[in-house]
């Protein structure tokens, strides 16, 4: 398996013409305190602020943007635990595209609501009971149209690694990127868009201890999965890496690491009181890995993406209750 030319720093750099004007270039924050916690200086892009609260608009709209008419009119269809569905929905809305989209009934209710809100038709399932990927395959065949999976395709990762590439460009040299990862969308996409121009940068991979299944995968160089993971990380309980990201993901990273439940709570807490912005728990992973010590790198210059934004406020009291 050494499928690891499906995307280069040429489709990241065409991404980032497609998306230019449509995406933000989101803001990268820095903070003392947690340079001093760190010993390191530390750089947040805060995809947070992305269009549709996540860097997954990126992918979304690049993958839509290069549908051709004919698929254009007949649509597309997506299943997502939630901030891909927004994205695809909003891609969708701006290059009216009709979306259905295959969506767990648990998914955050924010996430439910911001989806409908940009058009996007949801179909709830149960995700205790229903492969999602089989559910998307009946809803292909009865309704027709393109499927454009959340991070298993190449257009998607290309358009993922966009935010890397900006934040290298604001920025300039990094010893390490820390990136957090579900299917492997984002972080094989960051790490292709950081080898290209920063070959010595290191671009390590965090997870949740309970969702491990891409750490494994790593280490052991076959495919490991993780069924039904119950981290709070809800972006980051994708079962496996994808045939795309796996091979992309063994050949761009350098390591991947997992932080604890409690460490991803911590986290969320500290970057709101510090950073003063709302992040959800799968958008903390990376910055746990620095700020909890499981990564450690004195006088480095870190950068740390910051997924997304996307949580329930309503909910997040009892998070820190429990
Ligand atoms: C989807 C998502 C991830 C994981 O991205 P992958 O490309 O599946 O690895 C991480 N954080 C947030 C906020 C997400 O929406």
């Amino acid at each position: 398996m050494s499928q690891h030319n499906s995307v280069t720093i040429t489709d990241v750099e065409a991404a980032a013409k497609r998306l230019a004007g449509v995406a933000h270039r989101t803001p990268v924050l820095t903070s003392r305190t947690v340079n001093d916690r760190t010993n390191a200086q530390v750089f947040f892009k805060c995809e947070n602020f992305q269009r549709t609260g996540s860097f997954k608009f990126r992918g979304a709209y690049n993958a839509l943007s290069q549908l051709s008419e004919e698929q254009k009119q007949k649509g597309v269809l997506t299943f997502s635990s939630g901030n891909h569905a927004q994205a695809t929905a909003l891609a969708g809305q701006l290059l009216n595209i009709p979306i259905t989209i295959a969506m767990p009934e648990d998914a955050p209710a924010v996430k439910l609501s911001a989806t409908r809100g940009y058009g996007g038709e949801v179909v709830l399932y149960n995700r205790k009971q229903t492969n999602r990927e089989e559910l998307a395959q009946t809803l292909l065949t009865e309704r027709g149209g393109v499927m454009i999976p959340p991070y298993d395709h190449p257009h998607i990762v290309a358009g993922q690694g966009t935010a890397a590439k900006e934040l290298i460009e604001e920025v300039g040299e990094l010893d390490l990127l820390l990136v957090c990862c579900g299917g492997g969308g984002l972080l094989s996409g960051s790490a292709i868009a950081t080898k290209a121009v920063l070959p010595k940068c290191r671009v390590i991979g965090v997870e949740p201890e309970l969702a491990d299944d891409a750490t494994r995968s790593f280490h052991t160089k076959t495919l490991q999965t993780v069924n039904n993971p119950e981290t709070i990380a809800d972006g980051a309980r994708t079962p496996y890496l994808g045939k795309i990201t796996l091979p992309l993901v063994l050949h761009y990273v350098d390591d991947m690491v997992t932080v604890s439940e409690e460490a991803i709570l911590r986290t969320m807490f500290f970057l709101w009181e510090r950073l003063k912005i709302v992040i959800e728990p799968t958008g903390v992973l990376a910055a746990a890995a620095l700020l909890e010590g499981v990564v450690k790198v004195p006088g480095a210059r870190v950068g740390v993406i910051i997924s997304g934004g996307n949580v329930d406020l309503g909910k997040v009291g009892q998070l820190f209750l429990n």
